[in-house]
C-alpha cells in the first residue's frame, strides 16, 4: 500500500498541499479528484520522489519513503508511472523504450519481460517502431507496458487517458483495469473527470484547495456529498 501522514507541501509560497492524511491500501485502485490547481499532481509527485516534501511522512509498502531526515530517490522506491510529462522517448523504439524501465534486469530476463508487456497491451508487433509513428492510443498503449513491465507493486496515473478520443479512451481505461487487476496492484490515478473516478475507482478521494474533503467509493460521493460543492461536482457529468 500507499500512505501519507500529515503531508504538507509549499512550492515557496502558500502550501499547496496542507496537512494531508491518507491510506491505500494494497491493491486498492483510488482516483485523486478535484478542480484544477487542488494538489493531485503534486500529490502524485510526491509519492515517486520527483519533489520532496515539506513536511510529513510517505510510506510505500510499510516503508518510509519521505519524511523528517529521509528520502528515497524516485529511481529506488519501485513504483511505475504514468505520467502526462514522462512521454515517451522519441529517439528510442517502442522495445527499447519497454526495456529502459528494466535496467535493472539481466539483458534476457529484461527482453522476455518486455516483450510480455508489450504483449499484453497488444503492442507486440510496434517493437521496433518509433513513437511519432503510433497513434496517440497506442502510444499510451506502450506507456502502460512500460510502467508495468517490471511488475511494480504501485502505480502513479497522472490523467493517463487523456489525449484520447472517446472510444479509444474507454478502450485504453478497460485495459488499464484488467491490468491492474490482475497483477493486483495498488494504483493512485489522478483524473478531473468524474465519470472517469466512478468507473475505475474502488473509492474516490474528492480534493479542493490542498485538502481532502471526501474519500469513499464513488456511490457514496455521489449519493452523500459532503458539501454542495461536492455535490455540484459530480453533477456536472449526470
Ligand atoms: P490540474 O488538474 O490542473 O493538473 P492539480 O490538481 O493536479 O491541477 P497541481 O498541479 O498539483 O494541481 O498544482 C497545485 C498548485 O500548485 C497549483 O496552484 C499550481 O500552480 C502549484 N504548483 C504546481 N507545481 C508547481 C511548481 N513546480 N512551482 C510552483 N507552483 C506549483
Amino acid at each position: 500500500g500507499l500512505s501519507f501522514e500529515g503531508l504538507t507541501h509549499a512550492f515557496g509560497g502558500a502550501p499547496v498541499l496542507k496537512d494531508v492524511d491518507l491510506a491505500i491500501e494494497a491493491g486498492e485502485v483510488v482516483c485523486l479528484l478535484g478542480p484544477s490547481g487542488c494538489g493531485k499532481t503534486t500529490l502524485l509527485r510526491l509519492a515517486a520522489g520527483v519533489e520532496r516534501p515539506t513536511r510529513g511522512r510517505i510510506r510505500l509498502d510499510d516503508r518510509e519513503v519521505a519524511g523528517p531526515g529521509v528520502f528515497v530517490e524516485p529511481e529506488d522506491r519501485g513504483v511505475g508511472l504514468m505520467f502526462q510529462d514522462y512521454a515517451l522517448f522519441p529517439h528510442l523504439t517502442v522495445m527499447e523504450n519497454v526495456l529502459f524501465g528494466l535496467r535493472a534486469l539481466a539483458a534476457a530476463d529484461a527482453q522476455t519481460a518486455a516483450r510480455r508487456a508489450l504483449a499484453r497491451v497488444g503492442m507486440e508487433a510496434y517493437a521496433r517502431v518509433y513513437p511519432d509513428r503510433l497513434s496517440g492510443g497506442e502510444q499510451q498503449r506502450v506507456a502502460l507496458a512500460r510502467a508495468v513491465a517490471p511488475r511494480p507493486g504501485v502505480l502513479l496515473m497522472d490523467e493517463p487517458f487523456s489525449n484520447l478520443d472517446r472510444r479509444m479512451r474507454d478502450l485504453v481505461r478497460e485495459e488499464t483495469l484488467a491490468l491492474l487487476r490482475e497483477m493486483g496492484a495498488t494504483a493512485v490515478v489522478v483524473t478531473h473527470d468524474p465519470e472517469e473516478a466512478m468507473r475505475i475507482a474502488d473509492r474516490v478521494v474528492l480534493m479542493r484547495k490542498g485538502a481532502i474533503v471526501q474519500a469513499g467509493p464513488a456511490r457514496e460521493l455521489y449519493e452523500r456529498p459532503v458539501d454542495l460543492a461536492a455535490a455540484r461536482f459530480f453533477c456536472d457529468f449526470n
